[in-house]
């Protein structure tokens, strides 16, 4: 059996962004007008104060603008920390209040229960994962690309395919939405970098001619990053019997599953019998 996402597509796609700068309200719109979803990783302790001029602070977005943004967006907000330090390199009590106060910033003023999160500067060790354990957080986003589009082995080091600056990008793209790719064992493509990178580098159309090229492919499921965790969680809690004919999903979502030619949909809490 293997593992088939919503509505039964076999691929899922997708995006991470960090720090909260304001070229993501352009980076959101190119994302909604391909119908991708992201996930947007944030300080909350770094917002451009209400009543300071932009220019003073580079690019933060100031809170009352996150909020317009992010709020009822579809995309997911998640944990970037407080003000952005090196995990590995503070105390860990002020790790935890960096991760913990964040947490409840952004679940405060997004009204949102926020579970995800991305590594400031992409460090972390096992100390720091042990924190973000017991700070509820359930997968944590690396810099660490691999070239592939496997399910992550552990979220909480969670690899992306690669930052959509790699040369490779479209090649990527191209190999997984190609029909003969083998996406039952590789389902999954993550790109992940900064909004202000694409105004740095003068490159927004990378990204204009990349989530065009990725949208509105019906094998693909376009989900943020917490979206996927859930999904594949309940995917991981199915009880299936010895020969394969019952099959019991405990969870609170319905989950696709692929057995030989057989796709199988079974609903939240049902248990489905097989001939
Ligand atoms: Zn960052």
């Amino acid at each position: 059996m293997y593992i088939r996402f919503k509505d039964g597509k076999p691929r899922a796609f997708t995006l991470s962004y960090d720090d909260g700068t304001v070229q993501d309200k352009r980076l959101m719109d190119i994302f909604d007008k391909y119908g991708l979803k992201a996930t947007f990783n944030i300080n909350s302790g770094r917002f451009l104060p209400e009543n300071v001029e932009r220019e003073q602070y580079g690019g933060n977005l100031k809170l009352s603008e996150a909020k317009e943004l992010y709020i009822n967006s579809g995309h997911e907000i998640a944990v970037h920390t407080l003000t952005h330090p090196f995990l590995t390199q503070i105390k860990s009590q002020e790790a935890i209040d960096e991760i913990i106060e964040d947490r409840r910033n952004l679940e405060r003023e997004f009204q949102t229960i926020v579970r995800g999160m991305a590594y400031p500067y992409g460090t972390y060790n096992d100390d720091v994962i042990g924190i973000l354990r017991d700070c509820g957080i359930c997968y944590s986003r690396t810099v660490q690309s691999t070239g592939g589009f496997y399910l992550p082995q552990n979220w909480l080091t969670l690899h992306p395919t690669c930052h959509h600056n790699d040369a490779k990008l479209m090649d990527y793209a191209e190999t997984f939405v190609d029909t003969n790719y083998p996406w039952r064992k590789k389902p999954l493509f993550y790109v992940w970098g900064h909004s202000f990178e694409f105004d740095r580098d003068g490159n927004w159309n990378i990204m204009e001619e990349f989530a065009k090229f990725m949208s509105g492919r019906d094998n693909v499921w376009y989900a943020t990053n917490i979206e996927i965790y859930d999904y594949v969680k309940a995917y991981n809690s199915l009880q299936v019997s010895i020969d394969k004919k019952m099959i019991y999903n405990p969870s609170a979502a319905d989950v696709w599953v692929e057995d030989g030619d057989e796709v199988i949909m079974i609903r939240a809490g049902e248990t489905i019998r097989r001939n």
